[in-house]
């Protein structure tokens, strides 16, 4: 369980020398001129990396779940950000469980060689936020068409997409029997609907992520590109939500695996009073709290994988993984700031972007309360809170 297999650690070596050609230098000029790592993905893309969950038989690798966790927490672990084509890696699980064969022949195989990039999520609304079943985005059929009105925001890399997996309501909400029922999800193709019913808008961030608001005024989307049946779409979103939770734990480790070979080299270099301010337990023990919960969240991440490849139940693990990564990448962050002292603030020590970047996953995909109340309701048993 504690040592990459040989599988493993040739994907481990195979990123890490690839993560060599896009320095910090690279990362920091991205992040100030907002632009997307359009190399970087290339690279990622041409190496088969994006491709890495998608089975053989359609053009992948059919890896499992723990080489893209590999692949993203060595990105992360670089000084790198994997959050600019994750989604290329895991959006298609849904189309891979739950699409017809022809969706997958015709998809697939595309997005596993990178000509085809289904790397956008429409999910979150700007009216339901965190309570997706009260999402207003809708689908009404209409022929051999369903006709779509609405609003998503935070619906990142849209701009870099050519498909956007997307949540719309099928039957009003009063019509339904339970709340969970009558959201369907749909393969909206970006290249024909942009400015045929979809418009993007970029939001500019505090962290250089592509994220975006997204809008559709009638868009046509064929019968065709509805995934599975029809009103099932919130249960086809939540099985992916797993692997999601797992890979973003795995950027979270290899952020804090980052920050603190950051703070170790500072503290070990950087001379105070005569003396480097490593000698200093008010340094030490914030970098050496934070080294042990980063590895505690990786023995989480880790079983919550194997739970997932062994095709069982993993959803307290999956949720609980990335709640203590995202706390323990925060830590780590933190430590760093503080142990680099004013030169933190300065962007050439690449210490601000990433505290600035880290910072997301206790909010994004799911926020930390989110999951604090699933672990309390679902696997302790308390009484719902809403
Ligand atoms: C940079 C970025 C990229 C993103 N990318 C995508 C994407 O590609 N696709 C997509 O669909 N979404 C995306 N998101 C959206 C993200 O998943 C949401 O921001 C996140 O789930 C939180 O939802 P919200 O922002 O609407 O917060 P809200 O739901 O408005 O919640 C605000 C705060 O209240 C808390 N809260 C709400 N209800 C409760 C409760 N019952 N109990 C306790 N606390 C509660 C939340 O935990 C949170 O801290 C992205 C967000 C960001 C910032």
């Amino acid at each position: 369980m504690f040592d990459d297999d040989q599988d493993m650690t040739s994907i481990r070596d195979g990123i890490k020398s690839l993560c060599e050609i896009f320095p910090d230098k690279y990362w920091r000029e991205k992040d100030r001129s907002r632009s997307y790592p359009e190399e970087f993905v290339k690279a990622l893309s041409d190496h088969g990396y994006l491709g890495c969950l998608i089975p053989e038989e359609y053009g992948g690798s059919g890896q499992k779940l723990r080489a893209a966790a590999v692949i993203l927490e060595e990105i992360h672990r670089s000084g790198g950000n994997g959050a600019a084509c994750h989604a290329q890696m895991y959006i298609m699980g849904t189309l891979l469980r739950h699409g017809s064969e022809e969706q997958k022949k015709k998809y697939l195989p595309g997005i596993a060689e990178g000509s085809l990039r289904l790397q956008a999520f429409g999910v979150t609304e700007p009216g339901s936020g965190t309570d997706t079943l009260s999402l207003k985005t809708t689908a009404r059929k209409n022929g051999d068409k369903f006709i779509i009105n609405g609003q998503k925001v935070w619906t990142s890399r849209a701009e870099h997409s050519d498909l956007m997996l997307l949540l719309a309501r099928t039957e009003d909400r009063e019509k339904v029997k339970k709340r969970t029922e009558g959201l369907s999800v749909f393969i909206v193709d970006m290249r024909t609907a942009l400015d045929n019913g979809l418009t993007v808008r970029p939001i500019r961030t505090m962290l250089n992520h592509a994220t975006t608001e997204v809008f559709f005024d009638e868009l046509e989307v064929p019968q065709e590109n509805l995934v599975g049946e029809q009103g099932n779409g919130f249960r086809y979103i939540m099985d992916g939500m797993n692997a999601e939770r797992i890979l973003i734990a795995s950027e979270c480790i290899g952020d804090s695996r980052w920050f603190t070979a950051k703070s170790t080299g500072y503290a070990n270099d950087r001379v105070v009073f005569d003396r480097p301010i490593g000698k200093n337990q008010g340094i030490q023990f914030p970098i050496a709290q934070a080294y042990a919960a980063t590895e505690a969240a990786a023995l989480m991440t880790e079983k919550a994988a194997i739970l997932y490849e062994d095709g069982k139940r993993s959803g307290a693990e999956a949720n609980m993984a990335k709640l203590l990564a995202s706390e323990a990448s925060w830590k780590a962050a933190e430590a760093c700031m503080q142990t680099h002292g004013g030169f933190g603030f300065a962007e050439e020590y690449d210490v601000e972007r990433k505290y600035r970047e880290t910072r997301l996953y206790q909010i994004a995909p799911i926020s930390t309360n989110l999951i604090l109340s699933y672990i309390a309701e679902h696997v302790l048993g308390l009484p719902r809170s809403y």
